[in-house]
């Protein structure tokens, strides 16, 4: 087994976050929850964040800053965003720059894991069709270079993808 989807949790409701991962927790993710998007930005520096829930609307930076700020550091991270009622029009903002999906809250557990899975599976999906374009580039370029030559420069590609 490798390691668990790290899921990056951030909402300014303390209790939100609470039930949040718990809920999650207990079906298998790591759970890293904060409760404020500058957190959510060191957070993801320190560790590889597969998917982030970002809630919209919280003191200081707020869901949409976030959103942007990890995108910008985190080409395969996949964002999800979580609303409360009445901020759809912000919430369609956010998938404009990049946002997989929004929900509202609460969030209905099936349908939280569903959208989990689909994000999580453009992320693998998004990876493997980079690492496919490079290997084709690579071949092409190669020309009459070695087994060798040619099995080191994979190497560098498949250690490189992380
Ligand atoms: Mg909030």
């Amino acid at each position: 087994m490798g390691r668990k989807i790290n899921l990056l949790l951030v909402d300014d409701e303390e209790q939100f976050l609470d039930s949040m991962k718990k809920q999650l927790d207990a079906r298998g993710f790591n759970v890293i929850p904060v409760n404020r998007g500058e957190k959510a930005i060191e957070a993801a520096r320190k560790m590889p964040v597969d998917i982030a829930l970002v809630d919209l609307k919280m003191p200081g930076i707020d869901g949409e800053q976030t959103l942007r700020a990890l995108k910008k550091e985190h080409q395969w991270m996949e964002i999800i965003i979580l609303t409360g009622h009445g901020s759809i029009d912000s919430a369609l903002e956010c998938s404009r720059r990049g946002a997989y999906e929004y929900l509202q809250k609460p969030c209905n557990t099936e349908e939280l894991l569903e959208v989990l899975k689909e994000a999580y599976k453009k992320k693998v999906m998004n990876k493997n069709k980079l690492e496919e374009k490079r290997i084709n580039e690579m071949l092409k370029m190669s020309g009459s270079a070695s087994s060798l030559d040619i099995l080191s420069r994979l190497r560098e590609i498949d250690s490189g993808l992380d």
